[in-house]
């Protein structure tokens, strides 16, 4: 039996990475180590808890005493690490706490699997998930590719290129295996609604005011999260030792235009008047060091290892929205309290 321990598998994107691996695998035993940040919520993985093959221990990555003693008792033979601090917006207001998780929190678990796997690293394996921020910005024209040279703007994405230079360097200086993943923005059930889909969604809802950033017209390519689950399952089981894979679905949306398609969907849904959902837009003061666009490349990951989005955006949308609609609950758990003191500060109109 191999032991896999997953990291942040109470977020977003980790809780469906956690629930594919624990019922693909049963020969597998799972470890799902997260800190229950605002961002981790049991609620995300309920329906797997009681899996014979499941074991969640809380515990935070930055601790590293704990993760010594924690790697040293189980000995796993493969990390799927996304723990992380993921809110661009949160990096601008507390930059260390960036650091502390998504660097020195990602550098225990190196240390700790090296020291676990120091004479024989046959079998084992130490997947990092990470983004297409760190590449920085794009033009209008253009792609990212595994070789784009790094040139992150945010703290969020100088801590994630940080932490990426990390794991090949001890790929490079300690023979670590490992394979690393560059993933453009996810959207999908669970996602915490301080990000843009979720968020714009749940205000339609609640038909507050839809913040936009500027002017709207910053780009981004959106990937289901179900898909890029299913990529990280290919890549950890597949994927060359020491390589990069982009991970993106070619499907870039302006903003605006991104916020008028779920307008739209959402007046259907509610039973609303075609425009009316879309009053609700409101611009607002601009992020610093906003980038412009980001676009990937997915290439290696489809001609190499067969990888390809498994839903078109309008699927995707279709059931992100008819979660939220049928999990009022979670909305409303995971929006009490410090969230709205958070998106008052955070996105007041012009
Ligand atoms: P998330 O914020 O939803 O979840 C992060 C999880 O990590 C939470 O459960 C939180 O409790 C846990 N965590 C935070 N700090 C911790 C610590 N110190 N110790 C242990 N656990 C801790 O994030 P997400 O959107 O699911 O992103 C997961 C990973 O994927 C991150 O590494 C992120 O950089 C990367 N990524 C995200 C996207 C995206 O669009 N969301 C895109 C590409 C890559």
């Amino acid at each position: 039996m191999k032991k896999i321990l997953i990291t942040g598998g109470a977020g977003f994107i980790g809780s469906h990475v956690v629930r594919r691996f624990v019922q693909n695998y049963p020969d597998y035993q799972i470890f799902n180590l997260d800190a229950l940040t605002y961002a981790g919520n049991l609620e995300n993985i309920s329906d797997i808890e009681k899996e014979p093959n499941y074991t969640f221990v809380k515990g935070d990555i930055t601790d590293e005493a704990f993760i010594g003693q924690l790697f040293q008792e189980h000995q796993f033979d493969g990390v799927v690490h996304l723990a992380a601090e993921s809110h661009v917006d949160r990096s601008i207001e507390d930059p260390m706490a960036f650091v502390k998780t998504n660097v020195i929190g990602t550098v225990n678990l190196l240390n700790a699997a090296r020291k676990i796997w120091a004479n024989a690293t046959e079998g084992k394996r130490f997947y990092h998930v990470s983004t297409d921020e760190v590449y920085g910005s794009l033009g209008a024209e253009g792609l990212f590719t595994e070789t784009t040279p790094y040139d992150p703007n945010s703290p969020y994405s100088a801590s994630k290129a940080s932490s990426d230079h990390f794991v090949r360097a001890y790929g490079e200086t300690y023979c670590l295996p490992f394979v690393l993943t560059n993933c453009s923005n996810n959207y999908g059930p669970n996602h915490f609604p301080e990000k843009l889909i979720p968020l714009f969604i749940n205000n339609i809802i609640h038909n507050k005011p839809l913040p936009v950033y500027g002017d709207g017209n910053y780009t981004r390519d959106w990937l289901f999260v179900i898909d890029h689950a299913a990529a990280i399952d290919l890549v950890f089981h597949q994927g060359k030792n020491h390589e990069t894979y982009n991970i993106g679905g070619f499907n870039e949306w302006k903003n605006i235009d991104l916020v008028k398609v779920l307008c739209r969907i959402m007046d259907t849904k509610l039973g609303r008047t075609a425009g009316e959902s879309e009053k609700l837009i409101t611009y607002v003061k601009d992020r610093p060091g906003h980038d412009l666009r980001y676009a990937i490349d997915a290439n290696k990951i489809n001609k190499e290892l067969g990888w390809e989005p498994s839903v078109t955006f309008e699927q995707g949308l279709e059931i992100t929205i008819d979660w939220y609609l049928t999990h009022q609950e979670w909305l409303n758990n995971v929006t009490s309290g410090d969230y709205e003191k958070y998106y008052e500060k955070m996105y007041s109109p012009l």
